[in-house]
């Protein structure tokens, strides 16, 4: 008998042009609808098996602890943080926007002296800046985000890494909203922990954090004198059940390891290189189409992120009214500005299977709409023209 009370589950379609979770490929939605089996069955333990093979690939690491925590993004922060930092470690957490601020949050949790070194929302760190703090602090950790999604900035971290460990720190990076959408290179780089999330350009539903640590990371765990502060994201545990022993630790969230298994098969068989390009070129249609309209972005030119535009509420337009708009008329979500930023920006995602063409068109052609019905003048069609030109520049 059914329910008389709830109606059966029937979520609106949308467009998921936000920060994030983003659209999903049709073979990882039908991934959580598949037959459910034991957390230690043969099957499944192959899942986790081929899970690792691809995260190494992804995240372009030969690193043996490579895994997906069960957690969100978050969590993976807090997994990363809390395995390298015993209480009273000194740590330098790099805090340009929300998601570094988090980590500073949960690296004073955790037990870290924490030196926070800032950079205005929006702005990148420079090497030279973070060399003078480390010089002088000496920390063991130091944390960065490599694309902050709150300000759409894009952090380099190769000459960061080389004056962390010139000090003898170990560097943990944030890449919830980077893998899969721009280079993340984490043995080239020499990246010692790092973290991401599932529903950002890997395009999975949200519920898992993939992670990796260098070998150097992992002999500072092994190091410990104290044990990990959490149980549950304890990687000295969380490694026997991903690694040889497959001791039960906590029961993994089966489907949802189906669900990011597809999606990393999807984004390896379209080529990281490839799907690099394509998110590079549909955000350039886009910043085309918005520039027509007189619409300019919060971050500078060259450090621009291709999967989060922060872009300039034009004067005059109503923030709220226009995001409701989107969603209600065309089914398109848009992320609102965060912190320091909100009301003052919005956060247009192109992240993963959402970054296409028909969506970037779509986007212009409902934001025309909008900007129009509050008598905001701009030439009409001009954003989805300019967009058009751009594409057929590209094939020409
Ligand atoms: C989304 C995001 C997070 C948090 O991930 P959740 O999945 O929301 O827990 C952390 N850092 C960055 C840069 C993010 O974009």
């Amino acid at each position: 008998m059914s329910n008389p009370t709830f109606a059966p589950l029937t979520p609106p379609r949308r467009v998921l042009m936000g920060p994030g979770p983003s659209d999903t490929h049709p073979r990882v939605l039908a991934a959580l609808g598949a037959a459910t089996v034991g957390h230690l069955d043969p099957y499944f333990l192959q899942v986790m098996t081929e899970t690792q093979t691809m995260l190494r690939q992804v995240f372009r690491t030969a690193n043996e602890l490579t895994l997906a925590v069960s957690g969100t993004g978050s969590a993976g922060m807090e997994a990363c943080v809390v395995n390298l930092i015993e209480p009273g470690d000194k740590m330098v957490v790099c805090v340009n926007g929300v998601f570094g601020g988090r980590m500073a949050d949960v690296a004073a949790r955790a037990g870290a002296q924490v030196t926070v070194v800032e950079r205005p929302f929006g702005e990148i760190f420079d090497a030279s800046q973070i060399a003078e703090v480390v010089e002088r602090v000496r920390p063991k950790v130091v944390g960065i985000v490599h694309a902050e999604t709150s300000t759409g900035a894009h952090q380099p971290l190769e000459d960061i890494s080389k004056v962390v460990h010139a000090v003898g720190g170990l560097l943990l990076a944030d890449t919830v909203t980077s893998l899969g959408g721009v280079p993340v290179e984490v043995d080239a780089w020499q990246l010692d922990a790092v973290y991401s999330g599932s529903q950002k350009c890997l395009s999975c539903p949200p519920g898992l954090a993939p992670v990796t640590f260098s070998p150097r990371a992992v002999s500072s765990i092994e190091r410990r004198r104290t044990k990990v502060a959490s149980w549950y994201l304890d990687m000295t545990l969380v490694r026997n059940y991903w690694g040889q022993d497959r001791a039960y630790h906590h029961t993994a969230p089966i489907n949802m390891n189906y669900a990011l298994r597809e999606a990393l098969c999807v984004t390896l068989d379209e080529g990281l290189d490839a799907r690099f390009a394509r998110h590079a070129q549909n955000h350039r249609a886009l910043k085309a189409g918005l520039a027509a309209l007189g619409i300019s972005y919060a971050v500078a030119e060259g450090v621009q992120l291709s999967m989060l535009n922060a872009v300039v509420i034009p004067p005059g337009v109503d923030d709220a009214r226009t995001r409701r708009q989107l969603l209600e008329e065309f089914g398109i979500e848009i992320g609102g500005g965060l912190g320091p930023m909100k009301g003052k920006t919005w956060r247009i995602g192109l992240m993963g299977e959402t970054s296409q063409p028909r969506n970037v068109l779509l986007f212009l052609a409902a934001l025309e709409r909008c900007l129009g019905d509050q008598g905001f003048g701009c030439p009409p069609g001009a954003g989805v023209a300019a967009a058009n030109d751009f594409y057929r520049r590209r094939t020409a």
